[in-house]
């Protein structure tokens, strides 16, 4: 047989083989585009005129239930959500799972990158001495789904006297005193409690969309002995801590559903997506996505855009007094596009409670000496980025002598299954706090009692040991936030203030005592050998010294050790404008029109807990205020 030349030999044999190659690549590629873009599907309406009936800045924990909630209640409306990072498709594998809560903290491909300034103050102990907090990383969730696809889970609402002062604030708040927010907080929830009682059942909702489920896993022996040891030292056992008192010892509820992370694109976005009509149904389709006429239809759905950073405001310059947006500018594909809203329409920024306040800065409303020194023009002089309100978190850690005592919990930890929760009154001198202070129903401490060892939120895996992380949930120092420039793409400068008020400093103390106080007692010192780690010992960072701790050293080590719980809220406060307010009580910005704000940037108080649910509980007000204006407008 001839021999066949070498372009014979590639068309006979290596073509074929390289084709079906290509092919298995190329149905790799599709399978792959197809899952980044099945929560982005709407994309393929994106054509030449972008105008929507309402614009969404910021797919998180508020603009998912946003879009879910206007698209099923605002009759024959199209909406727009813009959201700077990736699809959470793309990341879903990895943030579903539980475990990898604290990683996700640390990824650059869902999170923003802050770090906060660091910061010089005087002295609790010392006033006339000046001391530092340090600078620390800041995460914040850039992704579909914002903060609910890499946060803890922890499903905490606050106290009914935390919304109770949010209405206190003139008559027309009466909107947001508990009864409405609990309404809200019960429409949202869809809690997966077994044999849930008649108690439970007052406090809790079982038809929304918002999953919420017990550990899925067993308390593990060692959190058990925690539970006698709180409940020996007068701390009550509590098994809701969203019900009718928020005092005491007992397991988290999480925002998971059959042991998985259920986010609020996982539930609201994705439910959102799945209405797709046309208006009117018989009029053939418009070519372009926004608004309908001469005989053709719109498109009713919710068009979801990610890495589409908005870069500002759009406002109608022949009419520059009344401040009236009219669109949003954003970054998309390498390039600058604009998107308008139709004439009864709104952009609503939901870019959470670091970029709403930024976003609101580089369109001109904020304070104005910022304003000015970034070359900003200001539309609106307003007190945005003044109030950033977050929780401080310190901890210590207990070694256990049994070899290996914690490994099974790490094991266990990581499917959420033993994080316990101890929540109590912090003593304003710094002293242990005392029965009465464990039965207050308005506790202010959060403690986690966590089988594993964290330091810098980085998980230390080759030791025995577990952390007891505490939180100040009703601080009275405020941060506040500032624009160092115009540019979008920068982040603003973020101060926390933490412990800038002295009793923030002595209460802290007081919970720090009582943990290190709860070690000493057995079971946990005697059954499991527990001992209080010094710095030196294992992360070669400055010890404890012994048993004594006068007040200054416990000052130095609060201000070496905080970080923080990340629930940064307040800095577009809703309030009448003379109290420092930039949105109204129906989360509108002041001096603006078409204008809302709606996320965690809007809390006047920051809740007694965790803040996920308040957001959510927050848009899902909006949802219906935003409803009623749309009704009402011409
Ligand atoms: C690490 C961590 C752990 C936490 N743990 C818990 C917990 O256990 N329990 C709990 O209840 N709460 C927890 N929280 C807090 C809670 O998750 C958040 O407070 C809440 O999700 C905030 O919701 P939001 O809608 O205000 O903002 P976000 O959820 O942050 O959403 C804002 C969205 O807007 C996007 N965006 C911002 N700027 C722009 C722009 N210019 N253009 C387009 N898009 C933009 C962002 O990328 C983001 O997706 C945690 C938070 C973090 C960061």
């Amino acid at each position: 047989m001839a021999e066949l030349n070498p372009s014979d030999k590639y068309a006979e044999t290596i073509h074929p083989k390289l084709t079906k190659k290509l092919k298995i690549d190329a149905e790799i590629r599709n399978l792959w585009s197809e899952s980044i873009h099945r929560r982005d599907q709407c994309q393929t309406f994106m054509k030449t005129d972008e105008i929507y009936d309402f614009i969404i800045v910021g797919a998180g924990t508020a603009g998912c239930i946003l879009a879910r909630e206007l698209i099923y209640n605002v009759p024959n409306v199209n909406i727009l959500v813009l959201e700077a990072g990736p699809p959470d498709a793309q990341v879903n594998d990895k943030v579903r799972l539980p475990c990898t809560f604290l990683s996700n903290f640390r990824s650059s491909e869902t999170d923003w990158g802050y770090y906060t300034e660091e910061q010089r103050m005087l002295s609790t102990m010392e006033p006339i001495k000046e001391v530092i907090n340090k600078g620390m990383r800041y995460p914040r969730g850039k992704v579909i789904g914002g903060c609910s696809t890499v946060n803890s889970m922890v499903y905490m609402r606050g106290q009914k006297s935390d919304y109770d002062s949010w209405a206190a604030q003139g008559p027309e708040y009466i909107i947001w005193d508990y009864g409405h927010c609990l309404e809200a907080f019960k429409a949202v929830e869809n809690n997966a409690r077994a044999n849930p009682d008649e108690e439970f059942k007052k406090y809790h909702g079982f038809d929304g969309l918002l999953h919420v489920q017990d550990s899925p896993n067993d308390t593990y022996e060692m959190t058990k002995d925690f539970i006698k040891v709180a409940n020996n030292l007068g701390i009550p056992c509590n098994n809701d801590f969203n019900g009718v008192r928020q005092n005491g010892v007992g397991k988290y509820q999480y925002t998971m559903k059959d042991g998985k992370r259920i986010s609020l694109a996982d539930s609201y976005l994705a439910d959102a997506l799945k209405k797709v009509e046309k208006y009117p149904p018989l009029m053939p389709l418009t070519p372009a996505f926004g608004g309908f006429a001469g005989g053709v239809a719109k498109v009713v759905a919710v068009n979801v855009k990610s890495f589409s950073q908005m870069l500002g405001i759009i406002w109608d310059e022949e009419n520059e007094d009344e401040n009236i947006a009219i669109g949003v500018k954003y970054f998309c594909n390498g390039g600058i596009h604009n998107a308008f809203i139709a004439p009864k329409g709104e952009v609503i920024i939901c870019g959470g409670a670091v970029n709403s306040a930024q976003i609101l800065m580089l369109s001109g409303i904020g304070p104005k000496n910022n304003l000015e020194a970034c070359e900003i023009k200001v539309r609106k002089e307003l007190s945005v980025g003044r109030n950033l309100l977050d929780h401080p978190l310190c901890h210590i850690t207990g070694k256990v002598s049994i070899p290996n005592g914690t490994n099974d919990a790490l094991i266990h930890s990581w499917c959420c299954g033993i994080k316990l929760g101890i929540h109590y009154k912090g003593n304003v001198e710094g002293k242990i706090p005392s029965k009465d202070e464990f039965l207050d129903e308005r506790p202010d401490f959060q403690t986690y009692v966590n089988a594993f060892v964290f330091e810098y939120n980085i998980i230390q895996s080759n030791i025995s040991a577990f952390t007891l992380a505490t939180v100040l949930n009703c601080p009275s120092s405020v941060g506040h936030l500032e624009l160092c420039n115009s540019n979008p793409f920068m982040q603003p400068k973020i101060f926390l203030n933490f412990y800038e008020k002295p009793e923030d400093m002595y209460r802290m103390i007081s919970s720090l005592k009582l943990l290190r106080e709860m070690l000493k007692q057995p079971p946990l010192s005697t059954v499991w050998g527990v001992k209080e780690l010094g710095f030196n010992d294992e992360f070669g960072k400055w010890c404890i010294v012994g048993d004594e701790m006068s007040d200054e050293d416990w000052e130095r080590y609060i201000r070496e050790k905080t970080s923080s719980s990340f629930h940064t809220c307040g800095t577009v406060k809703m309030a009448p404008e003379s109290q420092g307010g930039c949105v109204n009580h129906r989360l509108q910005v002041y001096g603006t029109k078409n204008l809302r704000v709606v996320d965690a940037s809007i809390f006047p108080i920051i809740p007694n807990g965790n803040i996920n649910a308040p957001v959510a509980m927050v848009a899902w007000r909006a949802s219906k205020l935003i409803e009623e204006d749309y009704k009402n407008k011409f």
